[in-house]
């Protein structure tokens, strides 16, 4: 039976059930009521007619009587009357039946007769004695007119709501049904395609609530599903994981055991048993330590591993163990510890590698590694040695070629006495490329930190390559930026030796054009550094494009032939590739062949405070330069922007008073169209391709002349001294002399030299001819100590290497005689064949002020011996002053 059907009879029978009863009871207090009122006016009315026809009973008065009965007849409620005396005789009566067919019954109620007559009988009393006895019949057809009336009615009334309700129930039925209908759809919906799907709901009712609840649920069914279902596919990508880890397990070829906490195995793979050659079942639950250490429990990989077991810790020794039968094999043990999902530590596993083969080979490479490293320090050794011996001799031939050269000589002799000279030199240079790549090779060159100028290492390893460029009539040019800091520290030496190795290889390589250095920088103010670039430009024959990842390997050369033009070793570039490393810089190479080269690397160094800059220092001046190639133009304008000064470029000398401007300096780029005429009407400052001179100086007209490459710092120098203007400290022409002079004071100083081989201390005489007077010259180190105890020198020069005592130790003896003697130091210059920082860190260490390396340069002796003479005096001056 359906629950709307349910609904229906339910409320109907209940509804039918207490209509029932209010019908039944609301007929029942009818009748009682009017029963009850009828029997009262029966009552009412006998008693009435018993005291109104006493009298006449009494005296048998009938015509009374009937006159009595005769009225009461008339009144249409009483359907007859009946007098009767105690005897029971009629004595009148009166009746308005049609006929006389009605017995009474005085016992029936007025709701009880069937015929609508109430029987009433009234007995007549006086004083207790009954004379008479009245009946009458009142029609109580109304009163069951009204009773049946009443019942109808309330009958009618019933059925009525009875079929309201049902209608109301099988509306309502309807409507939840019909919801519920919905409902069960929805479900239906869900079970057929999964949750997720909802009912449409309306209203606010409580079925709308319950169906919401439902969609809800069917929502939270859905994403519990969803969950569920990612679950499922995630158990099943862990089973698939785990069972490929099984399998690789497995599969292993190495030793692969699981233990518990304690070291107790619990798992093993293949690899196990087929190395060590136990069964799995022999050793599940069997301690690991003993497994894997048979013999050595005391030995340090075995202690490393009992801890890790302890500590629950990763470890990974080498260690040998035994086979079941006994045979020691290498392995290689990794234990780490296997953490549960609660992060917990419940496993350890261990891995075992068997690497008999790689020990065996591993000691044979580091047998093989020692001897080669004996080997390179031999061969370091042997070069270094090498190097000193050849070094000594080659400071003869260099010192001695340099002597014969300034003697009278006739064309053929100064033709040998240069060639001597420049093959000497190039025997160095090559010795001093060996030694730096055997160094680097063996990782035995460091860096050094000191402080140095950026722009002068730049411009004097360009100065170097000048003369030979000038052979070729290459054009060389500078190209600054004007504005970089160019204060440095890092090291200045190496620097100077790449820059020296790509300029050197551009002019061998370059027959006609030009050469280019760029030098930019790019500050990070932020860090503290700047990373400065350097580019070498050349013309000239480039490098095939083939070639170009090969030339940086040591040896490798474009052309590589026993014919070949150009020499060389092939180390240039391997040992620039190597320094640029210890920068942290790499060399890059662009180029094409018959169209030049670009060499570029960039390296980063400290960032040191501001320079002391020459912005503004030609504001506002006008200046003219003539005859400047595009190479020079692209200087000029950037180097002229940054002194703020404006620039006209004219074709020739005479454009100069030709038109409206007024030039305050003109700039002349001498060459062979274009010499200088001899009026112009402002300042002049040649640039003379002459690249010998290299220090200004003026023509036989007066006028000044700087040579090529075009040195930043000489020209503005030059310009402002030009406008008659005050030259600016930062422009000093220290390092750009090359040749220092020496000044008046040094030739009052004593100077001792020590030397033991006697040609060295030829060469140093003819250096220092101008101070002969003052120097002596010694050949060993207890000479000059004897010397220095009858009368301190102030500056002495010495051989490090020397037989009984050498330089360091006679430096040393000398310190500690000033120092118990209280004298002010001498100032010490050391001379050696050594090159090799460590030498002259050595040398400083000892005590010495400066060092040079044999072959000793004249520059480079005179410049240590005015500063070693300026230090002299200033520690003299205050000396005296205290
Ligand atoms: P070397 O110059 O002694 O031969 P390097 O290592 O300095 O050795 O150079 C290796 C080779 O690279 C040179 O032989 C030359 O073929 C090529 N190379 C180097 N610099 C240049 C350049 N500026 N122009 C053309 N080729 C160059």
């Amino acid at each position: 039976m359906s629950f709307r059907l349910k609904t229906i009879i339910g409320i109907a029978l209940i509804e039918l059930v207490l209509l029932a009863i209010l019908v039944f009871s609301g007929l029942n207090w009818l009748r009682g009521s009017n029963e009850q009122q009828i029997e009262l006016d029966g009552e009412l009315l006998s008693s009435t007619f018993a005291i109104a026809t006493r009298d006449a009973i009494i005296s048998t008065d009938l015509a009374n009587l009937n006159a009595f009965t005769q009225d009461a007849i008339a009144n249409k409620n009483i359907v007859y009357i009946n007098v009767k005396n105690d005897e029971g005789r009629l004595l009148a009566g009166a009746s308005s039946l049609p006929d006389d067919k009605h017995t009474p019954n005085y016992d029936q109620r007025p709701s009880e007769s069937e015929d609508d007559i109430y029987d009433i009988r009234t007995n007549v009393v006086i004083d207790e004695w009954k004379v008479g006895e009245i009946e009458f019949g009142l029609n109580v057809s109304s009163f069951n007119a009204l009773l049946y009336n009443a019942q109808k009615y309330a009958v009618a009334i019933a059925a009525l709501e009875i079929v309201l309700v049902a209608l109301f129930s099988l509306a309502f039925g309807s409507l939840l049904t019909k919801q519920l209908l919905k409902l069960q759809t929805g479900a239906k919906r869900i079970s057929e395609n999964g949750p997720g799907d909802t009912v449409p709901v309306k209203g606010n009712d409580e079925v709308a609530q319950v169906t919401r609840a439902f969609n809800d649920m069917s929502i939270a069914l859905d994403h519990s599903y969803t969950e569920i279902s990612h679950e499922k596919n995630r158990y099943k990508v862990l089973a698939d994981q785990n069972m490929m880890l099984a399998e690789i397990v497995e599969q292993s070829h190495e030793a692969i055991l699981v233990t518990n906490k304690e070291g107790k195995i619990q798992r093993v793979n293949h690899a196990f048993s087929k190395i060590f050659g136990y069964k799995e079942d022999g050793i599940l639950n069997k301690r690991i330590m003993p497994l894997l250490f048979r013999q050595s429990m005391d030995t340090s990989p075995a202690h490393c591993i009992s801890d890790a077991i302890e500590n629950a810790s990763i470890a990974m020794v080498k260690a040998q163990c035994l086979n079941h039968e006994n045979v020691a094999f290498w392995t290689e043990i990794t234990v780490f510890p296997i953490k549960n999902y609660s992060g917990n530590v419940e496993r350890l596993a261990f891995i075992v590698r068997d690497v008999t083969d790689n020990h065996e080979f591993e000691t044979k490479l580091k047998e093989a590694v020692t001897r080669a490293e004996s080997a390179t320090k031999a061969k370091s050794e042997f070069l270094a040695n090498m190097s000193h011996e050849i070094r000594t001799p080659m400071n003869g031939i260099i010192g001695m070629s340099d002597m014969l050269q300034e003697t009278p000589l006739n064309r053929e002799q100064q033709g040998f006495t240069d060639i001597i000279n420049s093959s000497a030199r190039d025997l160095l240079y090559l010795l001093n490329d060996i030694l730096d790549f055997s160094k680097l090779e063996a990782q035995k060159l460091s860096l050094q930190e000191e402080y140095f100028c950026l722009r002068k290492v730049v411009e004097e390893t360009m100065t170097m390559i000048s003369i030979d460029a000038a052979k070729k009539d290459l054009m060389l040019a500078i190209d600054i930026d004007p504005a970089l800091k160019t204060e440095a520290y890092g090291d200045g030496f190496r620097l100077r030796q790449i820059l020296n190795n790509l300029l050197v290889n551009a002019v061998k390589f370059t027959e006609h054009g030009y050469i280019k250095l760029i030098v930019t920088g790019s500050e990070d103010l932020a860090k503290n550094r700047v990373d400065y670039t350097f580019c070498i430009e050349d013309s000239g024959i480039g490098i095939p494009e083939s070639k170009i990842n090969d030339i940086t390997t040591a040896f490798q050369q474009v052309d590589g032939t026993t014919s070949r033009r150009y020499e060389g070793t092939g180390l240039g570039l391997a040992i620039t590739q190597r320094l640029l490393t210890l920068f942290n810089g790499t060399l890059h190479i662009e180029s094409k062949e018959n169209h030049g080269s670009q060499f570029w690397f960039t390296i980063r160094l400290p960032l040191l405070g501001e320079n002391r800059s020459t912005k503004f220092a030609l504001d506002g001046k006008n200046i003219a330069i003539i005859n400047a190639d595009p190479l020079h133009r692209a200087i000029f304008n950037r180097y002229f922007a940054h002194w703020c000064a404006n620039i006209q470029y004219l074709n020739n000398p005479e454009s100069i008073s030709k038109g409206q401007t007024r030039y305050d300096v003109a700039i002349v780029l001498l060459s062979n169209n274009v010499s200088l005429p001899p009026s112009i009407t402002c300042p002049v400052i040649g640039v003379t391709p002459h690249i010998e001179d290299r220090t200004p100086h003026t023509d036989d007209a007066g006028i000044t002349l700087i040579s090529k490459p075009i040195r930043m710092h000489v020209l503005l120098r030059e310009v402002l001294h030009a406008l008659n203007q005050k030259p600016l400290p930062m422009l000093e022409p220290s390092s750009d002399s090359y040749r220092p002079k020496f000044p008046d004071k040094i030739k009052k100083m004593s100077i001792v030299v020590v030397d033991d081989i006697s040609y060295n201390r030829e060469v140093i005489r003819v250096y220092l001819s101008e101070l002969e007077p003052n120097i002596q010259f010694l050949s060993n180190a207890q000479q000059a100590f004897e010397q220095y105890k009858h009368r301190p020198f102030d500056i002495l020069l010495t051989d490090v290497s020397m037989p009984d005592r050498d330089g360091y130790e006679l430096t040393q003896q000398l310190r500690r005689y000033e120092h118990e003697h209280q004298i002010p130091p001498a100032s010490i210059v050391g001379l050696s064949a050594h090159a090799g920082r460590q030498d002259f860190n050595r040398a400083i260490e000892a005590g010495m002020d400066s060092y040079l390396t044999k072959p000793i340069v004249r520059e480079d002796l005179t410049e240590a011996l005015i500063k070693a003479c300026r230090a002299r005096q200033a520690l003299l001056a205050n000396n005296a002053q205290s």
